[in-house]
């Protein structure tokens, strides 16, 4: 599942919608129309296309890597996984229109082409699914995973017993009944070039646990049976390669959330931030000494988050590409494997390196004080974030009363104080590790500015749901405890770092009090009294819709950009030439 946290959410300020769950955002964000050009441009005569207009709200960013440390097999393990990935893309493509072909063969104007690869057929993601190809209407809720004719009366009354699998398709007979056509014979010829492209990929890979996976992958793609192939992933966890391939978000499917979609990411571990994070993993017993709350809020042993991975992507395909990038994964999804062993976590730094750049520093440079502007760093955000991911262990996750969880006990606004508890903890976490001498205690104002222009972006949710009053709670409370002040004459905000540091105490304090005492009622009252957007700050992010500021990226990438090739002469058809010697 596409991590909703707090730095996905921080780029829905910069923009009026963006990256974590992506579909489900795209299509229910209301701000999304702030964006929007008269659609009418569109239609006079000379005046410039939709997608003219709209090519803007994309910054292009080159995914490049430093392939030193590689050697010959791994890259071109490399070549055989981005090929694969090439058919979870053209996959995707039939899921979510349909005949990639036909659709371009009739679209003249390049920057309508352009605007149709970024979204994957003729609906603007980042609008709303706005359509922009001329006769094209609204998009199917249920893209080309249904018959565009079904109604979910019909659907519901089939008697279909894999018709909510995540691996078939509905689809009608000559006679025009409904029928389901499973994934592994609807794309049987694809899936089996790709399965053959991971099997290739495995005999080159020499980590056993990597190899293990590819192939039980590759058979999982002939078969639509992911489980075994799941469990052997979690047991990846030293190699400096790593992808994400296969059938796997639902958020494509808008009538069901049933169905599947290829995708495709291939990844370079960041082996410093592993080290780093396995260091200070170590402090968290700790740490969680020191919370600031009661013995009995803090008695039970944090978790770890081994499993936490920086990684920088090299190759985004099918369902990953589409519209906002992702940012952040949290993998696999099936819930019996979660029990059993877990998941994995995945940050993107390079992607969120762009996205910091290309949008996040313009947002900044509109809404804090120019002297502290500096003090906003690509370094503290990204700690900033990765601690967030770590703070998640810390606290306390049953109740002090009972047997009860924390989850349970605060039912609807459990998701919004975990979050909330895991941002301001994971704040405290820095400053902790700083007067510990473990951290450079000289950049703390990085961390705290950086803070400040993260939690702008909860004010995008504003009080759409239980999350967005949460975020708003943080931001009302700071703001009431003077953390950060707004100069009028100005406009723009900055941070008073001994307020600051008082405050993430209070909060913590509070959150952890609520959590632990399962508290609902005062979870509710807190969220009620706190979680409203002041007619100030509103005012100040409508500045930000009115600044140019691109909505989300698009990646040059592939092989050409990486300076791989694919090497002849056995690799496209002899996969047993390339075993020779493992
Ligand atoms: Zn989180």
């Amino acid at each position: 599942m596409r991590i909703c946290d707090r730095l996905a959410l921080l780029l829905l300020v910069l923009s009026t919608l963006a990256a974590c769950s992506k579909s489900p955002e795209t299509a229910s964000v209301p701000q999304a129309a702030t964006s929007v050009a008269p659609a009418a441009a569109s239609t006079r005569p000379g005046a410039p296309s939709y997608a003219f207009q709209h090519l803007s709200d994309y910054a292009e960013v080159k995914l490049g890597a430093d392939l030193s440390g590689l050697d010959a097999d791994q890259k071109q393990m490399l070549v055989k996984l981005m090929g694969a990935g090439q058919v979870m893309d053209d996959i995707f493509w039939q899921q979510a229109y349909g005949d990639k072909q036909q659709l371009l063969s009739d679209i003249k104007d390049p920057a309508t082409r352009t605007l149709v690869g970024y979204n994957y057929g003729p609906w603007d993601r980042l609008n709303d699914d706005h359509p922009f190809v001329a006769g094209i209407g609204k998009k199917p809720p249920g893209a080309n995973f249904y018959p565009t004719d079904m109604s979910v009366d019909e659907f519901k009354k089939a008697n279909l017993p894999d018709k909510d699998s995540l691996y078939t398709l509905l689809r009608r007979d000559p006679k025009g009944a409904l029928i389901t056509v499973p994934y592994h014979q609807a794309y049987q010829d694809q899936l089996a070039k790709a399965s053959d492209l991971l099997n290739q990929a495995s005999a080159l890979s020499a980590n056993p646990s990597f190899k293990k996976f590819l192939s039980l992958r590759a058979q999982s793609l002939l078969t639509d049976q992911y489980q075994q192939s799941d469990f052997a992933w979690l047991d990846v966890h030293d190699n400096p390669v790593d992808v994400i391939i296969g059938p796997i978000e639902t958020y494509q499917d808008g009538l069901f959330g049933y169905k599947a979609s290829y995708e495709c990411f291939v990844l370079l571990k960041d082996q410093d931030w592993s080290v780093k994070l396995k260091r200070f993993a170590h402090f968290l017993p700790a740490l969680q000494k020191d919370l600031p709350v009661p013995p009995k809020y803090k008695k039970e042993t944090p978790g770890s988050d081994s499993d936490l991975g920086a990684y920088n992507a090299i190759y985004y395909a099918g369902d990953a590409n589409a519209g906002a990038k992702t940012i952040a994964d949290n993998l696999p999804n099936d819930e019996q494997v979660q029990l059993q062993k877990g998941t994995r976590r995945f940050q993107m730094e390079n992607v969120i390196h762009a996205k910091f750049d290309k949008i996040m520093m313009p947002v900044a440079k509109e809404l804090i004080a120019p002297d502290q502007v500096q003090h906003v760093t690509f370094d503290a955000f990204f700690q900033n974030t990765m601690f967030h991911e770590v703070a998640h262990g810390l606290g306390i996750k049953n109740t002090v009363k009972g047997k009860e969880t924390v989850r349970k006990a605060l039912k609807d606004y459990a998701s919004s104080f975990e979050e909330g508890k895991a941002d301001v903890l994971g704040l405290y976490l820095v400053e902790w590790l700083a007067d510990k001498g473990e951290l450079d205690k000289s950049k703390l104002m990085d961390n705290y500015v950086t803070f400040l222009a993260g939690i702008f972006r909860s004010v995008r949710f504003g009080a759409s749901d239980a999350h967005g009053k949460a975020n708003m709670v943080r931001f009302n409370f700071f703001s009431q405890m003077g953390a950060f002040s707004r100069d009028p004459a100005t406009g723009k905000y900055r941070v008073d770092a001994g307020k600051m540091r008082a405050a993430v105490k209070a909060l913590s304090a509070k959150l952890l009090t609520i959590q632990g005492d399962g508290d609902y009622a005062a979870a509710k009252k807190m969220t009620d009294a706190q979680g409203i957007i002041q007619p100030q700050l509103h005012v100040d992010l409508e500045r930000l819709s009115n600044d140019d500021i691109p909505i989300d990226i698009v990646f040059d990438q592939g092989l050409a950009t990486l300076g791989l090739t694919d090497s002849p002469p056995h690799a496209a058809d002899a996969p047993s030439a390339a075993t020779a010697g493992h």
